[in-house]
């Protein structure tokens, strides 16, 4: 067979409906990475002290060595942008009304992809960037209890 002779006993298209049902679950080092966030207003990170490196969000093991990560730290709410990018249109392709600002904030040898509250025209790759979280009443335990980061003044 080729694709010019198709075969007549292959299976053809089948369209319907799957139903899938999943939970996603944010692992051991992910939950108290998202319930230091909604409970301290801290973002932690994970320690490898086989290799030095340090992961944000926290990690339970070390990508590179393989090591077990035990050592936890407080890396603060400044990180340094490394990239960012202007939005306009949404995961549709529909235009957005304004443009948005995401870019990827580093802590460590991590970091984090989040909105930017900020003028594109301002903000220099190297420069600080602390997050802004939602107040502690509204946090939920999510990526979204961090609003976005904001460039230090
Ligand atoms: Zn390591």
């Amino acid at each position: 067979m080729s694709l010019l002779q198709p075969d007549p006993q292959a299976p053809s298209v089948w369209r319907d409906n799957l139903p899938v049902t999943s939970r996603y679950t944010y692992g051991l080092a992910g939950e108290r990475f998202f319930r230091i966030l909604k409970d301290e207003g801290k973002i932690i990170g994970s320690i490898c002290a086989a290799c030095g490196a340090t992961y944000v969000p926290a990690r339970a093991f070390c990508e590179r060595c393989m090591a077990e990560l035990t050592e936890w730290t407080d890396v603060g709410l400044v990180g340094e942008l490394h990239t960012f990018t202007v939005l306009f249109v949404d995961m549709e392709g529909r235009p957005l009304d304004e443009p948005e600002l995401v870019g990827f904030v580093r802590f460590g040898d991590g970091g984090i992809l989040h909105k930017l509250d900020a003028d594109p025209d301002d903000l220099q790759i190297g420069m600080k960037m602390e997050a802004v979280l939602k107040p502690k009443a509204e946090r939920i335990g999510a990526i979204t209890d961090i609003l976005g980061f904001r460039p230090v003044t």
